[in-house]
């Protein structure tokens, strides 16, 4: 049975899984591979199809950008506590390719102990030697792009990978010894029926993976999809049955063991993506390659989202930087806000007064008002944190665009 119509009141107990949303002081980095076989439908990633003879060229600028960076004092002192190949099609890279950004950026930057070395990857792009070279190479996470286990939609969705794809990746990737996989699914595609997508989170549960994905699709402008949807090709699944999958993906899932520690991601105890959780809880990252973004606390950067003038920046000495913004104090009130309250555990009131002085529930008294009572309530204050309900949960955009345009109310005035 689907359970869309449950809702978590603000007082309802609903205990967060041990994930916690504030930072234990270390960086995590980003390497971007924009590569891909062929573009999806609904991808709106800087990603370039069919143009893999570039990517020797865009490994050697990867190495001279973690040159440059690791020359800046900042950088330099951080503990790394990750590494994410994500794209793009980072499995497009080879074994030694991939082998040679591992030790690049173990030789110029300081990681700990047990860091956690992600890669994602298409299940049509790997072969059984490639993952056992992989986890050679270090990689000890590896994200698959499954998305559906449905004929049908993956092939509606532009994916180049099969069914029997996915359960031949998840088993080579087991043989090759990473025992931390994650799957990402997506849902609400249109004219998706609910059956459909129960099956594929029974599949992706029977595959037993320690971590899973579950994305509403959003359709971006500018996409294939929005064309279709544009033109009357196809339409979008209406916000009830949306709401429906998502009810029924979180109740489905915590039956099965995985605890719902963000707004779409879920895990077995302890297979959190430790990756992930560092963005979330405000931790410094630094991102490598053509489009990736950086954060080291005071101010972000975006590299240029072109990998031709990425690279020829880089073969010049000279790093493809843009964007550069400070962070000023009302920028990072509202990233703490948009950030912890995706996870699970939600805003630590503490660690509020802590950061920034002031009292959270004070500061905010008139959209709290609004958004923690009323018959479905949006926030709820448990354990000292302020957290979604379930109702939030499935409207989190929209709290959190409550909150700027109350500070911006509040700035005006
Ligand atoms: S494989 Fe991933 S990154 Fe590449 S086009 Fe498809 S959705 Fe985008």
């Amino acid at each position: 049975m689907i359970s869309g119509d449950k809702q978590q009141g603000a007082t309802h107990r609903d205990d967060p899984p041990a994930v916690s949303a504030v930072s234990d002081g270390t960086a995590a980095l980003y390497i971007h591979i924009p590569f891909c076989e062929k573009r999806c439908s609904y991808c709106d990633f800087y990603t370039v199809a069919d143009r893999h003879e570039a990517i020797p060229a865009y490994v050697a600028s990867l190495v001279r950008e973690m040159e440059l960076c690791a020359g800046q004092p900042f950088w330099r002192q951080q503990q790394f506590s990750t590494l994410f190949f994500g794209g793009g099609t980072p499995s497009l890279l080879t074994p030694d390719q991939l082998h040679t950004l591992i030790v690049a950026a173990r030789e110029n930057f300081t990681f700990c102990d047990q860091a956690e070395i992600s890669m994602e990857a298409n299940p049509g792009t790997t072969s059984a030697q490639h993952l056992v070279d992989f986890a050679r190479a270090g990689i000890n996470r590896l994200s698959l792009g499954v998305q559906s286990f449905d004929a049908d939609e993956l092939k509606k969705l532009d994916r180049i990978h099969t069914v029997q794809d996915v359960y031949r990746t998840v088993e080579q990737a087991r043989r090759a010894g990473i025992g931390n996989l994650s799957v990402d699914l997506m849902f609400a595609l249109p004219g998706q029926r609910p059956s459909v997508w129960r099956r594929t989170l029974e599949q992706a549960v029977a595959l037993e993976t320690e971590h899973i994905s579950a994305y509403n699709l959003t359709v971006e402008p500018g996409t294939p999809l929005f064309f279709q949807i544009q033109k009357g090709e196809t339409r979008p699944l209406s916000e009830w049955k949306e709401r429906t999958m998502f009810n029924f993906t979180i109740d489905f899932l915590a039956g099965q063991g995985y605890s719902h520690y963000e707004v779409s991601n879920y895990a077995r105890p302890g297979f959190h993506s430790r990756h992930n959780m560092k963005y979330w809880d405000g931790s410094a990252y630094l991102g490598l390659g053509a489009s990736a973004h950086s954060f080291d606390g005071q101010r972000r950067w975006r590299n240029v989202e072109n990998y031709v003038h990425y690279i020829r920046d880089l073969e010049q000495g000279q790093l493809a930087r843009t964007g550069e913004e400070e962070v000023d104090m009302a920028k990072r009130k509202l990233e703490m806000i948009f950030l912890s309250l995706r996870v699970r555990t939600g805003l630590s009131l503490a660690r509020w007064t802590e950061l920034f002085g002031t009292e959270f529930r004070q500061e905010y008294r008139d959209i709290l008002r609004l958004l923690m009572n009323g018959p479905k309530p949006l926030l709820c204050e448990q354990d000292g944190c302020i957290r979604l309900t379930r109702e939030g949960l499935f409207l989190c955009d929209s709290v959190c665009e409550q909150f700027v345009a109350e500070q911006s109310i509040s700035a005006s005035a």
